[in-house]
């Protein structure tokens, strides 16, 4: 094999997302990573290839990572890789990395990836951007994201022309937006959290011409530091916000009554078939669990329909909901910054407005 050196850039080639798979299924942030690996493998010119680390994971399943744009899967089968360890999976990407050298290598910031990937990195040599909201190769397209994100005079502002990825994500607590690359070190790696890129439409034709790569893997058990005795699940049920097609939110606005309030945003969120959202707010004062949160910390929503009761709109919670389709806030502050990206703005109390909300949509269904 030749031999691996992250600074030697031309000779990397190729886009890779990692693939995670919990009980043989694939995670539905695979499907995003390579809806929008896609287009980056496009601009460059090169192969999008997917990375499933697994045992026995269904074929059907591989073959239908090519629907989402992958050319090429590698698919790495152990035993030992049933299961996530820090160990085994590092190892084995690392060692897949080192044989072919793709340029690019996307990550889902899952709890698995957000351990994963740093490893990987700095075992690579080569740097990783935590958390990116938006990726680009193309400068033209890049100059496109500025001129719509951000107040840059991009037509009289100098870039370079290359095609190093240019990796964005908020920062100083998501005051501002940072594009950062690594233009010196290869695979330039980059996490990003689920929900923020859009998935493309499934493509049987492009499933169907999937070329799968079973990979053979070295790997035994004292490369691996743990062992896994027992997998337990987190009895309680979690929201699943980021797959609705509505939410209803709750901000500070129900410190009033924060069960009263959150009672009616369910009511509204069950009229319409939602479910119901947070603001980080509501989390830290415990009226509500924080795995009802939107926002930069919390998660990023794209539903159909978001309704903000009771919200400021801070930068951080916009973040996490200002791409839904449909944003309709209620809050009894009319100069509320929510109001800038609203496409419906009631300015009311929200214990007031809330169940009118409720019983119009009834109204409407009945
Ligand atoms: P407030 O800003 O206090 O707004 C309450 C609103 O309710 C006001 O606009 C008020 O006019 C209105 N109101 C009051 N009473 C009523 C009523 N009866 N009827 C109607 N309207 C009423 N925040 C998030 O949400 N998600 C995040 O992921 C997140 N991450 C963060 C990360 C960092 C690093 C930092 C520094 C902050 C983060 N925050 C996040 C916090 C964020 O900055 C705001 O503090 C938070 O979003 C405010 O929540 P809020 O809008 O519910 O409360």
């Amino acid at each position: 094999m030749a031999e691996f050196n992250s600074k030697d850039t031309a000779a990397f080639k190729g886009v890779w997302v990692f693939c995670e798979q919990r009980e043989g299924v694939i995670m539905s942030i695979s499907y995003q990573l390579l809806s929008e690996g896609r287009k980056l493998a496009n601009d460059l010119g090169v192969e999008l290839c997917g990375v499933v680390l697994g045992s026995n994971v269904k074929e059907e399943y591989i073959k239908a990572l090519g629907g989402y744009g992958a050319d090429k899967v590698y698919y790495c089968d152990h035993e030992l890789l049933k299961d996530y360890t820090t160990d085994g999976y590092t190892k084995v990407i690392c060692d897949l990395v080192e044989a072919n050298k793709p340029e690019i290598v996307l990550i889902g910031a899952t709890n698995i990836g957000r351990d994963l990937g740093p490893r990987c990195a700095a075992r690579l040599h080569t740097g990783l951007t935590a958390d990116c909201t938006h990726l680009d190769v193309d400068v033209a397209k890049y100059k496109e994201f500025l001129k719509t994100t951000s107040t840059i005079d991009v037509d009289n502002t100098a870039f370079e022309e290359n095609t190093n990825l240019k990796m964005t994500r908020p920062a100083f607590g998501g005051h501002l937006m940072a594009t950062i690359i690594c233009p010196r070190f290869r695979p330039q790696m980059s996490t990003v959290r689920p929900g923020v890129m859009a998935t493309q439409p499934f493509d049987e034709a492009g499933a169907a011409k999937t070329v799968v790569e079973k990979v053979p893997v070295t790997l035994s058990k004292e490369d691996i530091h743990v062992e896994i005795l027992e997998i337990k699940k987190a009895a309680k049920k979690l929201v699943d916000l980021i797959g609705a097609d509505v939410v209803v939110s709750v901000g500070r606005g129900i410190s009033k009554d924060p069960e009263k309030g959150i009672a009616l945003a369910q009511d509204l969120a069950n009229a319409l078939g939602g479910v119901v959202g947070s603001s980080r707010a509501c989390v830290d004062a415990g009226w509500i669990d924080a795995s009802h949160q939107v926002g930069q910390t919390g998660k990023t929503v794209h539903p159909r329909i978001y309704v903000a009761l009771g919200i400021s709109g801070a930068i951080q919670h916009k973040a996490g909901m200002q791409d839904s389709e449909c944003i309709i806030a209620v809050n009894k502050n009319a100069d509320a910054p929510i109001f800038e990206v609203a496409s419906y703005g009631i300015v009311g109390d929200l214990y007031k407005v809330a169940p009118m909300l409720t019983e119009a949509v009834k109204a409407l269904k009945a």
